[in-house]
Formats: structure tokens, C-alpha cells, sequence
């Protein structure tokens, strides 16, 4: 795992210093932020300056124990992680990190288990989880990371030391992406990642930007032609949640834009797609598409079984264009 400091994390990484040079640092670590916005190494960072045998507020970078960590094979850290993505943290895995706290550390020094997708505990997890927050082990330290708190156990929440470093003003990310890929960015790329710079890069690096427009551009046809469903339907099928989430953005905008609204618009650089949707289609076919939108998305990120080509078929045809 890679420990890194980005610039917008600087303030919180200071206050995490003061804190671990004071040996005052809390058993229990809440890390809050969007995905992409590298919450993952900053724990990393944190992580390795605790197990580190010489630095108290910065990895040493050349100790064992430092090494050890680089290396992804240090004993005293353990990482609980969801086995897939999208996945549950299940209760076994709380249970094995349950037992890591309590045994002694390999180094002599301290541990640490850190616990990704915190938010995606289910009940049992998280209640196995509380019982080691409630009567912390000595010299074992836990970070806790999720994307949003709102979905957490509040029991586990109020145990913990809660952090949620704010993303950087738009322009400050745009600058830092453009300047780490060598080339302009779209302001709208940054808007359907939710302003997060790592989720922005990893987006333009893996081909988002073409995946996008093609979804956006045969929504387009569809809506205003009638024509072209099957291959918009597998557009969306392929892109998964993600392609979902950019028709919730784009069907928002265009409500925005009927409502008379144009602030923080996120295809601010499809403004002709938008205007165009927002005469072709009644506001409340809008409305009502975006709603079950919203209800289709849950329902497939909670059941995995569901078939997503004929739910997002069903879904496409219900837009009935302005006689
Ligand atoms: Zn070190």
C-alpha cells in the first residue's frame, strides 16, 4: 500500500502530527471522504509514521518496519477490506481484526488495522466491530475509512475520532489533474467525479471520457429520434452504475435548465445536449424518470442478481417525447 500525502490533505496530515507528537493521536481514526480523493493513502501515511521505529510524526522511510510496509508484508498492519468491490465488509473479517487487536505486536511496537469501506459493514460486522472500539487493546490503533458517515452504525461513529477533509475548490483540482496528465481538462470531467481529483485522473486514464460521451450522445438520439435503443441500452449495461449515475447528473441538468436554473450544471460542456433534451422532453416525464432512476440504481446495487438489461430497457422506453 502506498503511503502519499496530496496537497489538499496537508491541513488534516498537520493536525495529525501535532497529535501523535503529543501522543494524544485517538485509538480510533475516522476517515470520511469521497471516493478518489485519496483518503486511502493518507491512511497509509498515517499508518506507516505509527509503526515506524524512528519518525513520530513522519515515516522514517528507511527502518524495518518502514521497509516492512512498502513492502505490503509488514506484520503489525492489517487491512480489512470488502472481498469485491461493492461488496459487504463481512463479520468474519471484523472478527479476524478483532483478534489481530488483542495479540501482541510482532515488532514490539504498535499495530494497526485499517478498515476500508467502514460504511459497508452490515449489522453484525459493525456490532463485532464496537465491541473492540468500546475496550480498546493497548498499543493498537484503528482507522476506520468510508465515503460517507450517513450510512454508518452511529454506535461505531460516536467511538471514533471523526475526520472529513474537504475537497480542493474546483480550479485548484482541475490545475492539479491537468498539470499530472499533461493535458486540459474539461471542467465537466471533474463535475461527474464529484470534484474528486484521484477519481477525475483515474476517469480520463481509463477511457471515461469516450464512454461517456458515447452514452450521452445515444441518449440523445434516442430521446429526440426514437432510434437506436438496443445499443443505448448496452451502452448503459456496460458502463454499470457509473453509466447510471451519468443520467442521473445529465436528467438533473436538464430539470435544472426547465426550472430556469443553470447553477452547478455538470455537463457544463454539453450545454447543446442539454438545452436540446430540456425542450424535447415534458418536465414531468423528467421528473418522474429521474425518481425511478434513482429507485432503479438502489435496486440493482442491492441485489445482484436482478437483470440490469431489462430493468434499463424498461426504464428507456418509458421517455415519452413532447407531441
Ligand atoms: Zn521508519
Amino acid at each position: 500500500m502506498q503511503a502519499k500525502l496530496y496537497p489538499w490533505h496537508a491541513d488534516i496530515w498537520q493536525n495529525w502530527q501535532q497529535l501523535l507528537g503529543q501522543e494524544r493521536l485517538h485509538h480510533a481514526i475516522l476517515l470520511s471522504a469521497p471516493k478518489g480523493s485519496g483518503k486511502l493513502e493518507l491512511a497509509a501515511m498515517l499508518a506507516k509514521t505509527i509503526l515506524c521505529k524512528n519518525g513520530i510524526t513522519e515515516p522514517c522511510g528507511m527502518c524495518h518496519s518502514c521497509q516492512l510496509f512498502d513492502a505490503d508484508t509488514h506484520p503489525d498492519f492489517h487491512w480489512l477490506k470488502p472481498e469485491a468491490e461493492g461488496k459487504q465488509l463481512g463479520v468474519d473479517a471484523v472478527r479476524a481484526g478483532n483478534q489481530y487487536a488483542w495479540e501482541t505486536s510482532q515488532l514490539g511496537g504498535q499495530r494497526v488495522i485499517l478498515i476500508q469501506n467502514a460504511d459497508r459493514m452490515g449489522e453484525a460486522a459493525a456490532n463485532a466491530l464496537l465491541k473492540t472500539l468500546e475496550e480498546p487493546p493497548a498499543n493498537c490503533h484503528f482507522i476506520l475509512l468510508s465515503r460517507s458517515m450517513d450510512t454508518m452504525l452511529p454506535t461505531v461513529v460516536s467511538r471514533c475520532n471523526k475526520w472529513k477533509p474537504r475537497l480542493p475548490e474546483e480550479s485548484v483540482v482541475k490545475r492539479w489533474v491537468e498539470s499530472d496528465l499533461f493535458e486540459t481538462v474539461p471542467l465537466q470531467v471533474l463535475r461527474i467525479n464529484r470534484g474528486a481529483p484521484l477519481a477525475a485522473k483515474d476517469f480520463i486514464e481509463h477511457g471515461g471520457v469516450g464512454k461517456h460521451e458515447a452514452l450521452i450522445e445515444a441518449f440523445m438520439q434516442f430521446v429526440t429520434k426514437r432510434q437506436g435503443l438496443f445499443n443505448l441500452t448496452e451502452l448503459v449495461v456496460k458502463a454499470e452504475q457509473e453509466g447510471l449515475q451519468w443520467l442521473s447528473f445529465l436528467l438533473l441538468d436538464v430539470l435544472k435548465v426547465q426550472q430556469g436554473s443553470q447553477e452547478a450544471i455538470v455537463h457544463c460542456d454539453s450545454m447543446d445536449a442539454v438545452n436540446q433534451l430540456a425542450k424535447t422532453l415534458p418536465q414531468s416525464v423528467v421528473m418522474n424518470q429521474l425518481m425511478a432512476l434513482n429507485r432503479m440504481k438502489a435496486e440493482l446495487a442491492r441485489h445482484t442478481g436482478l437483470n440490469s438489461e431489462l430493468l434499463i430497457s424498461r426504464w428507456l422506453t418509458d421517455f415519452t417525447p413532447q407531441a
